[in-house]
């Protein structure tokens, strides 16, 4: 098939390679021209493991291009995906200005039949908006569908390549067969629904997926109060097969790109229709509180007293394996910290470079490694679980400190090896050691 791919995010760009990947002539465009010199030279402009190589190769084999010509892709394609960003408006709602310009321009090179497919996370109704922008613009036909993605950063060629499912939803048969087709080599798992219930099904996906990180959260939270472990009994409990392990993972709660958004979006989704969505509301409650947890033990440690202290924090990421730094609960506890009078020193292995174009420097001392950021602070807090901090030498970590003193926000070490070392140590949800 010849697609086009409109957005090289982190979804255009990894789908994108992925169908050309699957044998398909894919162009991926982009209206950052600095992005698509980049990819055209080879290069990636986000971190995703994997992505590169598979990049290149394809380049190499003809099959995928990138581009800043919009009307010259969609010309070429039968099938046209958008993947462009929907972030949140102040109030929450998705802001669809940047589905819009591009179904504009795709109803401006429209030269034939086409699938027209919304990838982005977009409120129910949005593909129909998409449909009437191009209809009041060009005599063509063409097919809607909604084809929501479920990747996740950090794994995103792998989860494109090895989907838990697939959704598509059409109101047109032949579309939707025709795009069974495309990915029935990706998975048998292929959800063929009407275009709202695909709309509505991402937005629930999520949601769910981050009730369950505030529900563990408040579970950890009441673990540290009666003196349980939350490690032990999420592990208790993922053993039901109507629970499972995943996503109960207690911490400082969830960020990115994805998660905080898509929830204020569904509650105004709802709220739109006179539904108040309870229980979203305090999930969102919830995690916003949860990043304050690391400031709280801080604040007991030296006993409500932060100014002149120096804290070092590793990870800014919202989560390992990323770059992407978009809502990472790093950002509210280093600015609160500052804000303080806390010294501050920082170090993250792949997004420091992000943090710092999109947030600026904070008066923040970065640092090129991590034990460079350790060095003589009074207390160290793990923000992000890189396997660079898993593997951190315990022993060597307590001399480097000015005081032994560690706040595990990601409960990476295992009580055993803290308990070999003379280290005053916080996590979530777990007895305090020493
Ligand atoms: P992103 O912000 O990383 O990338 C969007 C890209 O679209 C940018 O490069 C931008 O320059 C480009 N763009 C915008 N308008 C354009 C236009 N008219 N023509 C050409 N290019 C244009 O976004 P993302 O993280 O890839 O997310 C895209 C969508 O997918 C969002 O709706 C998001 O909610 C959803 N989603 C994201 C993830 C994730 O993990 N990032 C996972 C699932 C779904």
């Amino acid at each position: 098939m010849n697609i086009t791919v409109i957005g090289t995010g982190y979804v255009g760009l990894v789908s994108g390679i992925c169908y050309a990947e699957l044998g398909h002539r894919v162009v991926c465009v982009d209206k950052d021209l600095a992005k698509v010199e980049t990819l055209q030279n080879g290069g990636i402009p986000i971190y995703e493991p994997g992505l590169q190589e598979l990049s290149v190769k394809n380049m190499a084999a003809g099959r995928l291009s990138f581009t800043g010509d919009l009307r010259d892709a969609v010309g070429q394609s039968e099938f046209v995906i958008i993947a462009v960003g929907t972030p949140s408006l102040p109030n929450g709602e998705a802001n669809l200005a940047y589905i819009d310009g591009a179904a504009i321009e795709i109803a401006e090179a429209m030269n034939g039949y086409k699938i027209i497919a919304v990838k982005s996370t977009v409120p129910v109704g949005t593909n129909e908006r998409v449909a009437k922008l191009i209809r009041s613009r060009t005599p063509e036909r063409f097919d809607s569908i909604s084809l929501p993605e479920f990747l996740r950063e950090g794994s995103a060629v792998q989860d494109t390549m090895h989907p838990d499912r697939i959704v598509i939803g059409a109101d047109s048969d032949a579309a939707a067969e025709t795009l069974k087709q495309l990915h029935l080599p990706l998975t048998d798992n292929i959800v063929v629904t009407d275009i709202r219930s695909a709309e509505m099904l991402k937005y629930a996906s999520n949601a769910f997926l981050a009730t369950k990180i505030s529900f563990i959260n408040e579970i950890a939270n009441i673990c540290e109060k009666v003196g349980a472990d939350v490690t032990r009994v999420a592990e208790g409990m993922g053993f039901d097969k109507r629970i499972g392990h995943a996503f109960l993972k207690a911490g400082i709660g969830y960020g990115g790109s994805c998660f905080p958004k898509d929830t204020r979006a569904l509650i105004q989704i709802a709220g739109n229709v006179d539904y108040e969505f309870k229980l979203l509301r305090a999930v969102v409650e919830v995690n916003q509180d949860q990043r304050m947890s690391v400031i709280r033990k801080l604040e007991s440690i030296f006993d409500g007293e932060l100014q002149g202290k120096t804290i070092a924090i590793w990870g800014v990421a919202f989560k390992p394996n990323t770059d992407d730094v978009r809502e990472s609960p790093a950002l509210e506890i280093i600015q609160y910290l500052i804000r303080s009078g806390a010294h501050v020193k920082a170090y993250d292995p792949i997004a420091m470079r992000n943090f710092r174009t999109m947030y600026g420097d904070n008066g923040v001392m970065w640092c090129d490694e991590a034990l460079e950021a350790a060095a003589g602070a009074d207390a160290l807090c793990l923000l992000t679980e890189w396997e660079e901090f898993v593997r951190t030498d315990l022993g060597q970590l307590q001399t480097i400190l000015r005081k032994p003193i560690l706040i595990d926000g990601r409960n990476v070490f295992k009580e055993a090896d803290v308990a070999e070392t003379s280290f005053i140590y916080y996590s979530i949800g777990r007895p305090r050691l020493n």
